[in-house]
């Protein structure tokens, strides 16, 4: 599923052939779209159009933004504000906006654009909706003002993202979500790509704009929601990710920040990223990593985790499918896979029969958790296992993992790499780089054991995303 979260189809540019750019939308994947109005008419227009075209079937569904665009702000803005907090009550209205600050354009003060861009948030604050944010060459007072707001829950996205990377650091730890357009495919947009490479993907969201800014390959053209299909190969080859992938996780980012009528999804105990296949079998760890979010964000790009009872190795194999296609077969998900060490054995055998690729990804402390040494048992059942080391000393260790096993954890756990070593054809550590671990000493403890060392980037913006040992 593909989500536009930001068009304008009431404007003229789609007076001809709307039903026929929504067909397209639809063929090319596209279930939702959110309208955005710029004032009041287009405002009304895209409640308008939400409503006409929900009735029919075989089109996307369109949902409403309601808002004054900054270029707006010194017209009767304040006076009509009153209708647009009417407006925005309507069922079909999903976000305040486009709101924002514009100094490219001069059609507007400053100061009537600051002065409206709060009343949008205020409104968006008193609704419990997002904010569409517009910002082009304000980013330092558009900063200021969410800064404000800091603490009280403000939700948004910086539409059509303009600004350079360390501007995206800052509005991510200002909790808001970030969008591209077809500006980032332009072969100069350097400085825009760079951007896009610091954005995680949970707070990635897919865009068009149009009939603005359609993409390289259609450039110069009007652009329309099926255009995004130009967009997404760019993100995925960014993120070293698959194009569906990307639909995946920018979704479900979409279905978090504005609802958009789609259910909360059920927890997934096969799920596929890029080529592979990972089993999600446990919630339960005997660590509680500070790094983890397993408790705040369940999703690892864009699969629900969570589980609600632990599935059987009859539901995991009737899940896995044909498994024949994948590059491999992952035991990873929202918990410790060593927890149901019977059941990575089982259904690693079902698929080392059917000549599978499989992979473990552990935090090592599976002695621990079952009583007794287990690399043995895995002997010709896994062929690539990957460990979480995390740190060269104890005592940080401790403080990073919390180990419910205590003290005993870190020595275990070195024990394990080399008994891993030992039993595994393919073993590799890996080290979140978190402040303050000192990476090359934890590369050498790699070194001496004579496996692998991976590096996992932490995500500076203060929040990560992924389950530490889904080494992706
Ligand atoms: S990061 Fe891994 S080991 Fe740490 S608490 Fe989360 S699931 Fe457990
Ligand atoms: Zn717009």
């Amino acid at each position: 599923m593909i989500i536009d979260t930001h068009a304008h189809l009431d404007f003229p540019d789609y007076e001809s052939d709307l039903i026929l750019t929504l067909q397209n939308a639809k063929h090319a994947g596209v279930e939702r779209v959110i309208n955005v109005g710029i004032d009041l008419p287009s405002s009304r227009k895209s409640i308008e159009l939400s409503e006409e075209i929900n009735k029919k079937s075989g089109l996307p569904k369109i949902f409403a933004g309601v808002g004054i665009h900054p270029n707006h702000a010194s017209e009767n803005a304040d006076d009509v504000f009153g209708e647009i907090e009417s407006l925005a009550n309507h069922e079909n209205v999903v976000a305040i906006g486009e709101t924002g600050l514009d100094y490219y354009r001069d059609y507007s003060s400053p100061d009537d654009q600051k002065r409206l861009f709060r009343k949008h948030i205020e409104l968006a604050l008193k609704l419990d909706l997002p904010v569409i944010i517009h910002n082009r060459e304000a980013t330092d007072d558009c900063l200021d003002i969410l800064a404000e707001y800091a603490g009280r829950n403000l939700k948004g996205v910086i539409h059509c993202y303009s600004s350079d990377k360390d501007h995206a650091k800052k509005f991510l730890k200002l909790g808001m979500y970030i969008s591209f357009t077809g500006t980032v495919t332009y072969p100069n947009a350097k400085k825009l790509r760079e951007a896009l490479k610091c954005v995680p993907t949970d707070r990635l969201l897919l865009e068009t704009d149009c009939p603005f800014l359609a993409p390289q390959s259609k450039r110069g053209k009007r652009n329309e929601p099926s255009y995004l299909k130009y967009v997404i190969p760019l993100m995925a080859e960014t993120y070293d990710l698959s194009e569906n992938d990307i639909e995946h996780v920018t979704s479900n980012n979409a279905r978090l920040l504005f609802g958009l009528g789609l259910e909360t999804p059920k927890a997934e105990i096969a799920y596929v990223i890029r080529n592979s296949l990972y089993l999600n079998i446990t919630n339960k760890c005997p660590n509680d990593c500070i790094f983890c979010e397993r408790k705040t964000f369940p999703y690892v790009k864009g699969h629900y985790l969570k589980l609600e009872n632990e599935p059987s190795i009859d539901e995991l194999i009737a899940a896995i499918g044909d498994p024949s296609g994948y590059d491999e077969v992952v035991f990873c998900g929202f918990g410790e896979p060593t927890e149901r060490l019977d059941v990575v054995k089982s259904v690693a055998k079902y698929l080392k029969d059917k000549g599978v690729r499989v992979r473990l990804d552990t935090n090592g402390l599976g002695n621990l958790v079952n009583g007794r040494s287990i690399s043995a048992e895995l002997k010709g059942l896994i062929d690539h296992i990957c460990v979480s080391l995390n740190s060269n000393l104890q005592e940080q260790y401790d403080a990073l993992c919390k180990p419910a096993f205590g003290d005993r954890s870190y020595p275990e756990l070195l024990k394990f790499i080399k008994e891993a070593k030992d039993a595994i054809p393919n073993t590799l550590v890996s080290v979140v780089d978190m402040p303050d671990v000192d990476v090359e000493a934890c590369r050498k403890i790699a070194d001496d054991c004579g496996v692998s060392f991976r590096l996992r980037k932490y995500n500076d913006t203060g929040f990560k995303n992924d389950s530490q040992h889904l080494a992706l």
